[in-house]
């Protein structure tokens, strides 16, 4: 099954994707053509967890030696968008860059889960872009506000639940910039898959329905391409996300648009009160 949330002209709404068209889970006589409906991000999290570093040549492309414990950073929920919206270049860096992941969506809440039964708490997987701001990640060890500004989240097109796609750890992963070829990897590469991740995280704390975790990405980024900065993101680019099994996932580049300046006249008036 595909999960979808979409919006035909009324607000969002839960939805199935089937032959061609969308239909509203909660009310299945409602159907629309897919191509005439906005798809939105599949799920709103409220955590977005992702592991660096999490491909071998990946780790080779960045200079850097293997983690010896897998490597989370939490994107902040805020920069989540959906397919086809835009991804902000933003004011205050030009050092835009690409991941196409696997994302996992959590579906039962659970704590302390078994490798083993890891299987049986995801709703399903999709694809996500870790848009990273590569001198804002790399200033503090944390990584968070590099990889955590607006549109930096996009998700979708949808969510196949695990039945449909099978085994989540055979899955070719291609990213494309204006068409070229950047990434092209597999899922059966990660150092930790996806039933690791969740163990993991879940010795920790309690993960949630809806709750993302983008499960790394394989080589291809583009500050690893010299010369540097020219692999990197500019305005205009499309980044196109192809995950088998599941579908793509397209954003593309835009201008951080003046209407998301601070309302300095608002503080001001604030103050006189
Ligand atoms: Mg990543």
């Amino acid at each position: 099954m595909r999960l979808c949330r979409f919006d035909a002209g009324a607000g969002p709404r839960p939805g199935i994707v089937r032959d061609g068209h969308v239909v509203d889970r909660d009310n299945p006589a409602d159907q629309h053509p897919l191509d005439e409906v906005r798809l939105l991000a599949p799920t709103q999290p409220r955590k977005f967890l992702a592991i660096g570093l999490n491909y071998g040549d990946h780790i080779a492309e960045s200079g850097i030696d293997a983690p010896e414990y897998p490597v989370f950073f939490n994107k902040q929920v805020t920069c989540v968008v959906g397919p086809d919206d835009d991804v902000h270049m933003p004011r205050v860096s030009t050092l835009l860059d690409f991941e196409g992941e696997l994302a996992i969506v959590i579906g039962t809440r659970c704590r302390h889960v078994p490798e083993d039964r890891a299987h049986e708490v995801i709703a399903g997987y999709t694809i996500t872009n870790d848009v990273s701001v590569r001198d804002w990640q790399l200033r503090t060890p944390t990584m968070t506000i590099g990889k955590s500004f607006d549109t930096h989240g996009p998700l979708g097109p949808w969510i196949v639940t695990g039945d449909e796609l099978g085994d989540p750890h055979q899955l070719g992963l291609k990213t494309y910039v204006n068409g070229e070829l950047r990434q092209n990897g597999s899922t059966s590469e990660m150092i930790y898959n996806c039933f690791q991740q969740i163990a993991h995280l879940s010795a920790a704390f309690t993960l949630e329905p809806g709750d993302v975790i983008a499960t790394g990405t394989p080589a291809g980024i583009g500050a690893a391409r010299q010369p540097f900065p020219d692999g990197l993101l500019k305005v205009g680019d499309e980044v196109r996300i192809a995950i088998d099994g599941i579908g793509e996932l397209r954003n593309t580049v835009v201008e951080e648009p003046q209407r998301y300046l601070a309302p300095e006249v608002h503080v001001e008036a604030a103050w006189v009160r």
